[in-house]
């Protein structure tokens, strides 16, 4: 008799372990990718203008990572890089022999890493270079793709809630979904297009022949456009939002939001992005919001892209493979931690590295450099004597071998005239 009663209090302690800690349902995970949206343009991260309520909620109820930089100044690589974990060096995805590379298909992916771990996979996006050539979100369960939605947040937040309706509620979910509305032409519409300028899309949706871009009026007429997009894309996070929070799909959600490169306005004489590594190209904003995480917290230290993936499998208890160069940012941030990023493009390559406050660009060709204080001048306005050690680093960087076998297939060929439409080549 006393080893039955053992053998029942036996049980009834497992069982009570079970129900209070064991085997809790998995967090599911929404990553929201805003095309081409700068840091310094919401509000959460200074901005003055009121571009941005739903994402500083988001922000107010989560983590923001004041410091987050883009490993690559364009598409292809920044999305690479959040997806995989590696620098743009490592997972080779970029323009270079002629064409733009795709993701080689033996590495792994966010969206592969959960596939495998029981999730339910979606992505919804609006850029050829996120589509199937590119390798960048295989993996999905359910794909949806406009390849040049560049006015379409409404369309792809009424198509995810739509999906959601034909899914079990009771299953863990990846969703991706991906705006790409901020991204030139600026055409928001009414009435957020006259929110910060009167003359609307009727001043001008595209930048003007390049002698003329320097003119306050027109930097300030594309900047108000630029910011009447952020708004819009802004307004329809606003109904995603409200739309999962009706349905119960926020709970036990993690909300990961992130872009791939942000926006220039002639500071140092260009416009868009792809053209160079200076920080409106780079700094980006990085919000992650869900059970765990303390509202209203910052991390003020260097972060980057290529940290998303080890966090989120981390956060997930998932084991981190181990090719993956970013870290948990939940975790101890090294405080001189090198992040590198870098620009391939048709003409120009450029390499760049950040280590506390020091920032260094080195231009390949012709061979120079240039170093920064980013904390004494975020505009990036001062030279300042070489950072030798960093400098070394960021050659250290450039010279890693690609681990990757990046594809080459005719697929993934993106003409020059393409690259031209996007206001990469010019
Ligand atoms: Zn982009």
């Amino acid at each position: 008799m006393r080893s039955i009663l053992l053998s029942a209090s036996l049980i009834l302690l497992i069982l009570l372990t079970l129900s209070c800690s064991g085997n809790p349902a998995k967090t599911s995970v929404v990553l929201i990718l805003i095309d081409t949206l700068s840091a310094d343009h919401l509000g959460c991260y200074g901005y003055t203008r009121e571009t941005s309520p739903a994402i500083d909620s988001l922000a107010a109820s989560g983590i923001v990572f004041e410091h987050c930089q883009a490993q690559g100044p364009w598409t292809l690589p920044g999305m690479a890089s959040i997806f995989t974990g590696l620098t743009e060096r490592s997972h080779g995805c970029s323009y270079y022999n002629g064409f733009s590379h795709g993701l080689d298909p033996e590495v792994p992916t966010i969206t592969s890493v959960l596939k495998d771990n029981g999730y339910s996979t979606a992505a919804l996006v609006n850029v050829g270079y996120l589509g199937e050539p590119f390798g960048i979100t295989r993996g999905n369960d359910y794909f949806w793709i406009n390849e040049d939605g560049s006015d379409n947040a409404d369309v792809t937040v009424d198509s995810l809630l739509s999906y959601f309706e034909h899914t079990d509620p009771g299953e863990p979910f990846f969703v991706t979904i991906h705006f790409f509305d901020a991204h030139l032409p600026y055409e928001p519409p009414a009435p957020w297009d006259t929110l910060f300028q009167l003359s609307g899309t009727s001043g001008g949706t595209e930048w003007p022949a390049m002698e003329y871009c320097s003119n306050q009026a027109v930097i300030q007429h594309m900047t108000a456009m630029y910011d009447s997009e952020i708004r819009w894309t802004d307004s329809q996070l606003s109904r995603l939002f409200a739309g999962l929070r009706q349905t119960g799909r926020a709970d036990n959600t993690l909300f990961i939001l992130v872009a791939d490169h942000g926006e220039e306005f002639m500071e140092h004489g260009d416009w868009g992005h792809a053209h160079n590594l200076y920080q409106q190209a780079l700094h980006i904003p990085l919000i992650m919001s869900g059970p765990g995480i303390e509202p209203g917290s910052s991390v003020s230290r260097n972060v980057g892209q290529y940290d998303i993936l080890p966090t989120l499998l981390t956060y997930l208890n998932i084991p981190v493979p181990d090719h993956v160069e970013g870290i948990d940012i939940f975790g101890v941030i090294p405080e001189n931690r090198v992040i590198p990023s870098s620009g391939v493009m048709v003409d120009t390559v450029s390499v760049a590295g950040i280590s506390g406050d020091s920032k260094v660009i080195w231009f390949v060709e012709p061979d120079s450099s240039e170093t920064f204080n980013l904390a004494e001048d975020p505009g990036e306005t001062t030279l300042l004597p070489t950072d030798s050690l960093l400098f070394e680093e960021v050659l250290s960087y450039w010279a890693w071998p690609c681990i990757c076998t990046p594809t080459e297939n005719e697929a993934a060929l993106i003409d020059r005239h393409r690259l031209e439409a996007l206001g990469y080549i010019r």
